[in-house]
């Protein structure tokens, strides 16, 4: 009996042992850190780990393009802001942004005592950082003039910010023009009462010197601003301008994506952003809200939302809509409103002789006070 028992034992270990040695070898591995070869008892770091995770957005395709986050308009100590350089890229990619322009001030920089370089250091510091993880830096500087008469502009893809500074705002735009760059005009609402187009302004938008504007800066919408975008045909900016950092600002709060641009693009690159911006495909997406032209709202509703049967009684016909994007919904129909977060599913009935559902998305502007109408189909 004794003996048995001890067979018994040692074949259990045997048994133990070949299957440790069948595991493959990263299950092996897979010991906790305490346990570990690395236990050190002198010294325990925490956290064990030393990557830190991506927040990644989810948009589906849009009118059969692709959906990059981007943030056209940020700053670093190289102007007003408080953060270096690597921060801003690092801050971005972690919060899900595909593309960002660094657009420091060319004429206000508080901090030139201490850090007394060129336009493009800002940039030249950043660009090694956003290559290492896959993210895509646009070369960028803000114009900075007079806001009550002149305005602030931010030039995109340019080659070399030092020549745009020069004392003439007209020719320090023209001088950006024809480095090619991709104008915005910045925050027409910010610091004035009300928001007008001004001469100087005018003459640019004559010039064909403006191809995009902010309709929504930091934490400013600007209705009136949407109007004008749509009736000239310039894409349509939401940007942060974010100067501290975006995490403890109101920029990011509680379920809140940090002020973007949602570009739709053929191609997952700065070319590909370049000429969607230049073919006005944008959404501005800021504090749960959208705004953009109708068509490419109508595609990017179709696009997120899908709507299936899931069950019919004798008098009625019950349905899920599911989220498929990471921007939230707030819709009107059936006589209530209903919130429809990002990524998720709600349901709702109608009589079994409905077709559609006529829904009003009350967080997607199409104009100065309009919000946008569309039809959800039925089987
Ligand atoms: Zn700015």
């Amino acid at each position: 009996m004794k003996n048995n028992i001890r067979l018994r034992g040692i074949l259990t270990i045997c048994t133990l042992l070949l299957m440790f040695f069948s595991l493959p070898a990263s299950a092996q591995n897979k010991n906790s850190f305490e346990s570990s070869k690395n236990w050190n008892p002198n010294k325990v770091y925490f956290p064990q780990y030393s990557s830190e995770a991506r927040e990644n957005l989810t948009f589906p395709k849009v009118l059969g393009y692709e959906v990059l986050a981007c943030d056209f308009h940020t700053h670093t100590v190289f102007s007003d802001g408080l953060v270096w350089p690597d921060l801003r890229v690092s801050e971005a990619w972690l919060g899900g942004l595909d593309a960002m322009a660094l657009t420091d001030h060319i004429e206000y920089r508080p901090h030139k005592g201490f850090l007394n370089s060129d336009h493009n250091t800002s940039y030249e510091i950043a660009k090694p950082i956003a290559d290492q993880v896959g993210f895509m830096l646009i070369k960028g500087c803000e114009i900075t003039r007079k806001q009550s008469t002149l305005g602030h502009f931010n030039a995109l893809f340019i080659n070399d910010a030092n020549p745009i500074a020069v004392d003439d705002p007209k020719q320090s735009i023209v001088e950006a023009h024809k480095q090619n760059a991709f104008i915005i005009w910045n925050h027409p609402g910010w610091a004035v009462d009300t928001t007008y187009i001004k001469e100087f302004q005018e003459d640019l938008f004559k010039n064909g010197l403006i191809q995009g504007i902010e309709v929504y800066n930091n934490s400013e919408f600007y209705p009136r601003v949407l109007a004008w975008a749509i009736d000239k045909k310039l894409a349509i900016i939401a940007a942060s301008d974010v100067h501290g950092n975006v995490e403890s600002g109101v920029l990011k709060s509680n379920g809140v994506l940090r002020p973007m641009t949602l570009v739709l693009t053929k191609e997952h690159s700065l070319s590909g952003i370049r000429e969607a911006l230049d073919a006005g495909r944008t959404l501005a997406l800021f504090q749960n809200r959208l705004a953009a032209k109708q068509d490419i709202a109508k595609g990017f509703v179709e696009a997120s939302l899908s709507v299936k049967r899931v069950f019919s009684s004798e008098k009625s016909k019950f349905y899920t809509i599911t989220n498929l994007s990471s921007v939230p919904f707030m819709m009107f129909f059936n006589n209530s409103l209903h919130e429809l977060p990002a990524l998720c599913t709600i349901t709702f009935s109608v009589p079994l002789d409905s077709s559609k559902i006529n829904v009003n998305f009350e967080n997607i502007f199409i104009y100065e006070n309009r919000t946008l109408a569309h039809d959800l189909q039925l089987d």
